[in-house]
């Protein structure tokens, strides 16, 4: 048996497209881990079984379904890691 939370492949897509509109904010390896593991531990788990071939069907119906709290949840954490960086200079920009 092999389950996956899917919420993790919605907030790994939606990512670069949310970080976009914070030019201001660190993009780096570390930073953006944080962002989504922040993000993450805002959203709710949901399970799927990736046993079945149409697990990409059903993580984009439910990319649409989610997509409002899923971009909120990335926007604050980015907010938050932007605020308190782990690091203490900025990488390259
Ligand atoms: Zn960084």
């Amino acid at each position: 048996m092999e389950l996956r939370n899917y919420m993790e492949e919605v907030v790994v897509q939606k990512l670069d497209q949310v970080l976009a509109q914070y030019p201001y904010c660190c993009k780096c390896e570390q930073c953006r881990r944080d962002i989504a593991t922040l993000a993450l531990n805002k959203l709710p788990p949901r399970y799927i079984s990736s046993h079945k071939g149409d697990i990409y069907t059903r993580i984009n119906e439910m990319e649409i379904q989610y997509e409002v709290e899923v971009i909120q949840a990335i926007a604050q954490a980015i907010e938050i890691v932007h605020a308190y960086p782990r690091h203490e200079q900025p990488a390259a920009e």
